[in-house]
């Protein structure tokens, strides 16, 4: 058995050093059949300097994906996958929140229940503010009614996978990547472990509400056309309600002979259809600009070094 251990890092230089020793100590029983994947996400500090430090004493497989920027948790992910040649694999963040030996739990579970294939980590007690839980609350709850996939609202991306569900992810050729909802489409049986976060180690978080509020509208563009749907409908509707209008302003002044009067309704009407235009509009753009980048077909990531202790040895 060879387990890999994934491990995207983004500006985590007080953390890495931290998080190895933390892991090795957790992972001792099994550390001869454990390899480490790094994947230096482009970092501005020194987290580059400190992963070699541990590259060049380690005396377990350590493999260092050096990226030429920063291009995201997703992509450094998916550098991961690629590069792990473990039968289990498992992802886990540096900064010591999720703690290295629920990763000993995990392969419990996996060996114990055949019947699962993945165990995902879900956070019993969240550490949040109350604002962003109900953001993340309305979230789920849209996406989970427009996808066909049940994207699970506590999950995270700690993980431990088997071979074959990597195989799936990997088979999965789309760019604009959004791994929660790739978790649930590629299917497996996902056996949920609750866990207790840990405060980060050190640094900070790179997730502002804006950041995640992009995320939350790349999940949902890259998992359902149902905006699409609704933007239809709400045009539908409006078209009705317009033919509704003209027909009573005509049969008004017809019968009546009223004067057409209103300048007021009829320039907040305007605006109204205006805005809703707009809306509609964008949320096509959305998927347009979705289906550009697509298109490109740009490689997720660009490597810039490659490190593998497999390769000193030779
Ligand atoms: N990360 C990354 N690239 C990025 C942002 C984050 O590789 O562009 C890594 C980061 O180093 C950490 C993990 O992803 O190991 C989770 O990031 P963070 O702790 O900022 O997220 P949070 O725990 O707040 O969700
Ligand atoms: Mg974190």
């Amino acid at each position: 058995m060879l387990l890999s251990v994934i491990v995207p890092c983004y500006n985590e230089e007080d953390n890495v050093a931290l998080f190895y020793n933390e892991a090795m100590h957790s992972l001792e029983e099994i550390i001869d059949e454990v390899e480490f994947v790094f994947i230096n996400d482009g970092s501005k500090d020194n987290t580059l300097e400190e992963l070699k430090k541990i590259y060049k004493t380690a005396m377990v497989n350590i493999k260092i994906i050096d990226f030429s920027r920063n291009f995201g948790k997703e992509a450094a992910l998916l550098a991961g996958f690629e590069n792990a040649v473990g039968d289990y694999v498992a992802i886990i963040d540096a900064d010591l929140q999720q703690n290295p030996k629920y990763i000993c739990q995990m392969l419990k579970i996996l060996n114990e229940n055949s019947e699962y294939d993945c165990v995902a980590a879900y956070q019993d007690v969240r550490k949040e503010g109350k604002i962003l839980s109900f953001f993340k609350d309305c979230f789920y709850k849209l996406i989970n009614k427009m996808t066909e996939v049940e994207i699970v609202r506590s999950a995270s991306d700690f993980r431990l996978l088997k071979r074959k569900v990597v195989n799936a992810i990997l088979s999965l050729p789309e760019k604009c990547r959004f791994s929660k909802g790739i978790f649930s489409w590629v299917g497996f049986n996902t056996y949920y472990m609750p866990y207790t976060v840990e405060e980060r180690a050190n640094g900070t978080s790179k997730w502002s509400f804006w950041k995640l509020f992009a995320y939350a509208i790349d999940g949902i563009v890259a998992f359902s056309t149902v905006p699409l749907v609704v933007a239809s409908i709400i045009g539908i509707i409006l078209f009705i309600i317009s033919i509704l209008l003209l027909l009573i302003i005509v049969v008004k002044t017809l019968i009546w002979g009223d004067p057409v009067a209103g300048f007021p309704t009829l320039a907040s009407l305007l605006l109204l259809t205006a805005g809703i235009q707009l809306l509609c509009i964008g949320v096509l753009g959305q998927y347009l600009a979705k289906n550009y980048t697509e298109s490109k077909e740009r490689p997720m990531y660009i490597v810039k070094d490659f490190y593998s202790s497999k390769e000193k040895q030779k």
